[in-house]
């Protein structure tokens, strides 16, 4: 575990009673350790021919941005429904309660762009195996996934399989 850990607030019993929140703002809110936090996530992809990061909403935005300019590689945001103007590609998914939906400009990725994507937690997985088959409808090329944190009881590694690297900087 490295000393970023420090800096996520454990919230028990939110947003719902028995689900334990990771806080990620005291991160952000240290300057060192919000740089260091970026450093780390670009380290994997340094030299691997990222040229596009897509941030999912909106966590994923704050550290799919700064990554992006880490790696040189533009940003794309992959967007709640109601928030980005057609034409759109779109990729359903389901949630513990309900389903979401995951929106991106239809030209957000050029043939064949090398993509990663990138959020602040992995719990369940769901969300980032819409985000990579919003890549794939975008038709850009999956080199990965970069997030801050695992929960690894969730069982999100084992839903990303094999394949395009996943990593994580901190596991709980
Ligand atoms: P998954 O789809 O179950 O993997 O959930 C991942 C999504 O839920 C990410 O976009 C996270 O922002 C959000 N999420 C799940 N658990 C937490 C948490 O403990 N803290 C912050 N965000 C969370």
């Amino acid at each position: 575990m490295n000393d970023l850990a420090r800096l996520i607030r454990a919230v028990p019993d939110f947003p719902r009673p028995g689900v334990l929140f990771r806080d990620i703002t005291p991160l952000l809110a240290d300057a060192g350790a919000f740089a260091r936090c970026i450093d780390l996530l670009a380290e994997p992809w340094l030299g691997q021919g990222v040229r596009a990061v897509c941030g999912i909403e909106s966590r994923g935005f704050i550290f799919g941005a700064a990554l992006a300019q880490k790696l040189d590689a533009g940003f794309v945001p992959l967007r709640k429904p109601g928030k980005l103007p057609p034409p759109l590609v779109e990729v359903d998914y389901r949630l513990e309660y309900g389903t979401d939906r995951l929106q991106a400009r239809d030209d957000a990725l050029r043939p064949g762009e090398r993509t990663l994507v990138a959020d602040d937690v992995l719990a369940t997985g769901g969300t980032l195996a819409a985000a990579r088959e919003l890549v794939a409808r975008l038709g850009g090329e999956l080199a990965g996934a970069a997030v801050v944190i695992e929960l690894g009881a969730l069982g999100g590694r084992a839903r990303w399989g094999d394949g395009p690297p996943l990593h994580a900087l901190v596991r709980y």
